[in-house]
């Protein structure tokens, strides 16, 4: 992690905060040369994501340098996952303002080193520099994939069953409940979506094992309806959702059931980091194994069809008019 020149003794100290975090690769050289070097494994392929965070946008200022870290680690695994990948390192390019102090950073590192434990992932080097602001980072993320083995958006056929893990909405729900704007009738509701919010968990176990089962796979970040429509898109197909199949947890439940109109935030709110893939209708019984193996909720929402339309149905297959952008093209 080449450090910045004009204040090398601040910079000796936050190459010392992250300088544990590689202790897991030996190429990583205790970020004390120009470059890091690995190996890819024997007959794997290196699969590569990366996503920035800008504070104000992508994360608020009232989030703790823990969540905030684990936050960008964690939107990083769930694209690997999304891929059908294992993610292993990441470098981490940080822009910390005046009001960063070493404490902070060592807390923001803290955060990483607890989830590098439960993801078993290490730092492999980055950058750091100083900026009037706002706060910024980008973490790029490796993983490996069984060579000639990808999970990606183009490949769903009609007849397909669109699945989802998990639960949706919760991520946009959870949003609104941070911001004050939504507040649910016990502390556990509010508290289940407030967390779901700050801290995604990605699903790095269903990723892998969706290798060779589902034809089409990407996590949910831009919302369920705009997601599906990405796949949609990318495989020249079209897709039937049923309102009434999307699985929402209690709070969220509750939240509809106190205003229907919030529907229109499970379905386009994002955030969920839920992985949407399509199987093949004959292998249903191996999606309902997979979910009893994984303990995992795996829900079938729709079906993938042969016109160019994206469908979103109540019980009674009337369409739901939704206003929100990246569908609409549909
Ligand atoms: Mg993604």
């Amino acid at each position: 992690m080449p450090t910045q020149s004009e204040k090398p003794g601040e910079f000796d100290v936050i190459e010392a905060c992250f300088r544990p975090l590689t202790k897991n690769i030996p190429g990583a050289f205790s970020l004390t040369d120009d470059a890091a070097v690995f190996t890819p494994p024997k007959n794997k392929q290196i699969v590569v994501t990366k996503d920035a965070m800008v504070a104000g946008v992508h994360f608020l200022e009232t989030d703790t340098p823990e969540n905030i870290a684990r936050k960008l680690l964690r939107t990083n695994l769930s694209d690997i996952a999304a891929m059908g990948g294992v993610s292993f390192g990441y470098l981490l390019s940080t822009a910390w303002t005046n009001d960063t102090d070493i404490t902070w950073i060592r807390k923001f590192a803290a955060g990483l080193a607890a989830d590098q434990e439960e993801y078993g992932v290490s730092l492999l080097g980055g950058d750091t520099v100083r900026t009037d602001g706002p706060l910024t980072f980008s973490l790029t993320l490796m993983g490996t994939l069984p060579n000639g083995q990808v999970l990606r958006r183009n490949a769903a056929k009609p007849g397909d069953l669109i699945c989802v893990s998990g639960t949706i909405g919760d991520g946009a729900l959870g949003l609104l409940v941070a911001l004050g704007e939504l507040t649910l009738s016990t502390d556990q509701h509010n508290e289940d979506l407030n967390d779901r919010y700050r801290l995604p968990r990605p699903r790095v176990s269903l990723g892998p094992n969706l290798l060779g089962l589902a034809n089409a796979c990407l996590d949910v970040s831009d919302g369920l309806l705009a997601d599906l429509s990405h796949i949609c898109t990318q495989s020249n197909v079209g897709a039937c959702v049923y309102q009434h199949k999307i699985p929402v947890s209690s709070a969220a439940q509750e939240a509809v059931q106190m205003d229907a109109r919030l529907w229109e935030k499970i379905v386009s709110g994002g955030d969920d980091y839920e992985l949407l893939f399509t199987v093949p209708a004959t292998q249903k019984n191996l999606l309902v194994k997979l979910a009893e193996r994984l303990e995992m909720k795996l829900t079938v929402i729709g079906e993938i069809i042969e016109n160019l339309h994206l469908d979103y149905l109540d019980q009674n297959n009337n369409k739901i008019i939704i206003k929100t952008k990246g569908w609409s093209h549909f």
